[in-house]
């Protein structure tokens, strides 16, 4: 059983047929719907040392001292979790950040091999580093025909765009970025737009809602840098850490301004998620201060309010320690899934050669709730189960032998359309009893 929907579960026949009884019991559960929402905008934020455990504490306290507001809207009216996870073996800034653009981990085969957390010298690359081209969301969006942009508060993203002031890396400009195969040739500058600026106090967002209002960027990467810069000085979650995520709160609310105030085209068309590359780098007192992480997806159709993590109970797991020591078996949701899916929100493809996300199965909405709408019985051994749903998605036809101790096994899967209706054609089997049900899946 899906643990998230029990109290959906009901009965809906009984049916006696030669000897056999059997009975469906209809659920709907907590599953995928790949007929996603799509957006013509996607903003990704990277908050650059927003520890997952510290915004936790935040979001607990009843007191008024540090209001969060669009935080909690982010939280109430998205998908969200304080418990996604930062690359294995390393928690610093632009490894990360270069697993977030790449959806790779550091290390291993399929690792982007940056391992450096300095500004990249001149000529420099991740492709130069690693031997070969490492791609990013930027060539998947620009590509594809987007409009893209990179707002950074730290002068080591360079890595990804030069910029008169900062001229080292840019393993994606005009010069480093691939050729462009994909249908019109949008040239190898992957970045249309890139603005790096080490200043604190909002100079990164009020940027980019500028240049959103008069050239609109349909893919745009934020990193804002005030709690790892105020964690490094203060101690993060000290009362000034505190205050500096409110902060950037305020920026989040300009951001939610732009979309449903500023930028008609953007308002119901448009998805955040907002991430973070590690927690407490100094002196955390466990590991899940350090390398646990937000991960909220705001975006029309999402399921409101809900745990990332129950929307995954059957392919993501919560980590079982942080760090996490493998990168094989149930994994937790990753920082590095945020661009995986907001191509896939773009209605665009992964990241090729990508790890994280790549199959884009990181759901953010409710599975379709099946309703059985009738039940026949063709007189030679089949039965055909008809239903609706009210989303797309997929319907998975279970089977057990008993309630008691109930196994239930998958025996058939169909894709359905919302308001279409499907069946499913079911050979009745040698089991004096058998117990079928419906769950979206
Ligand atoms: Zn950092």
């Amino acid at each position: 059983m899906k643990r998230n929907c029990p109290q959906t579960a009901r009965w809906l026949h009984w049916l006696c047929a030669g000897g056999l009884v059997l009975g469906w019991l209809v659920t709907g559960a907590q599953a995928q719907d790949p007929t996603l929402p799509r957006v013509q905008y996607a903003i990704v934020i990277s908050v650059d040392g927003l520890g997952g455990v510290y915004l936790s504490n935040l979001f607990a306290r009843v007191d008024n001292t540090y209001p969060i507001p669009n935080f909690k809207r982010l939280k109430n009216e998205g998908a969200s979790t304080l418990a996604a996870h930062i690359d294995n073996n390393n928690y610093e800034t632009l490894p990360n950040h270069t697993s977030i653009v790449t959806a790779r981990p550091r290390d291993g085969v399929n690792g982007h091999r940056w391992t450096s957390n300095s500004d990249p010298l001149v000529g420099q690359t991740i492709h130069s580093v690693k031997g070969s081209y490492v791609a990013g969301v930027f060539d998947v969006a620009h590509d594809n025909g987007l409009r893209t942009g990179m707002y950074a508060n730290k002068t080591k993203f360079s890595l990804f765009d030069t910029n008169t002031s900062y001229p080292g890396g840019g393993s994606y400009n005009a010069v480093n970025g691939a050729l462009d195969i994909t249908g019109e040739d949008n040239g190898r500058d992957k970045i249309d737009t890139t603005f790096i600026n080490t200043a604190l106090g909002g100079i990164i967002v009020n940027t980019f809602i500028a240049q959103q209002k008069t050239n609109a960027m349909q893919y745009a990467f934020l990193h804002i840098n005030e709690p790892d810069s105020y964690g490094h000085s203060s101690g993060w979650g000290s009362a000034t850490w505190n205050s500096q995520v409110v902060v950037v709160d305020t920026m989040v609310g300009k951001i939610f301004k732009l979309i449903e105030q500023d930028v008609p085209a953007m308002n119901g068309n448009t998805a955040i998620i907002l991430t973070a590359d590690h927690g407490n780098q100094d002196n955390p007192p466990t590991g899940a201060h350090r390398y646990a992480v937000p991960f909220f997806v705001w975006c029309p159709g999402v399921a409101a309010g809900a745990d990332l993590y129950a929307l995954n109970a059957s392919n993501r797991k919560v980590a079982s320690t942080y760090p996490m020591t493998t990168y094989t078996g149930l994994q937790p949701i990753r920082n590095a899934e945020a661009n995986n899916l907001a191509l896939q929100l773009l209605g665009l493809g992964p990241i090729p050669g990508s790890t994280f996300n790549y199959a884009q199965d990181l759901k953010v909405t409710l599975p379709p709730p099946p309703v059985i709408t009738g039940i026949t019985h063709d007189g030679h051994g089949t039965f055909t189960i008809s239903g609706t749903a009210d989303r797309s998605g997929k319907v998975v036809l279970g089977m057990t032998p008993s309630l008691t101790l109930p196994a239930w096994t998958p025996i058939q899967t169909n894709a359905v359309s919302a308001g279409v209706p499907f069946s499913f054609s079911v050979p009745q089997g040698a089991d004096p009893q058998t117990f079928f049900r419906l769950m979206g899946q």
